[in-house]
């Protein structure tokens, strides 16, 4: 095991190390509350897989995650809700070890608050960018 994995709190919580409120939980997916919810229902899904981003993860890894996330949707009740995945510092991420977050959305004051700076775009720099972009997909 990698000490990464070791000292990682998420695995700890897959391990049973410490405790969680668990959600579900499947071979290679676990959800469990978030324990400084943003709001009512605040919940993560993880792969069991370790892995710091969403490129660390093999694919038949994350195959459940979407619809562990529906079933905490439609298990929560919320009707407005965020889906958001964090990769590295600067994006916000603390934990490394990938994980989801739903987060209902019940108010304006409780949930997720979104900056949201739209910018129109060049057209010319953004096809030259969509070009370049496409022949790496
Ligand atoms: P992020 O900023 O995307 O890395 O979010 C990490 C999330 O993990 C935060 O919302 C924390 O509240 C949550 N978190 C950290 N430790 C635990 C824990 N032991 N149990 C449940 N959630 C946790
Ligand atoms: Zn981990």
């Amino acid at each position: 095991m990698s000490s990464k994995m070791a000292s990682c709190i998420f695995c700890k919580i897959i391990k049973g190390e410490i405790p969680s409120f668990k959600l579900f939980e499947s071979d290679k997916t676990l959800a469990f509350l978030d324990i400084n919810p943003l709001s009512r229902g605040h919940a993560l899904v993880i792969p069991k897989f370790h892995g710091e981003k969403l490129t660390d993860i093999p694919d038949d890894q994350l195959s459940e995650i979407l619809s562990v996330t529906k079933k905490l949707v439609k298990a929560t009740g919320a009707t407005d809700y965020n889906i958001l995945q964090n990769n590295g510092a600067i994006a916000h991420q603390v934990v490394p070890h990938v994980h989801f977050h739903m987060i209902p959305k019940p108010n304006e004051t409780e949930g997720l608050g979104i900056g949201w700076p739209l910018k129109a775009a060049d057209m010319d720099k953004l096809k030259g960018y969509y070009e370049e972009v496409k022949s790496k997909m």
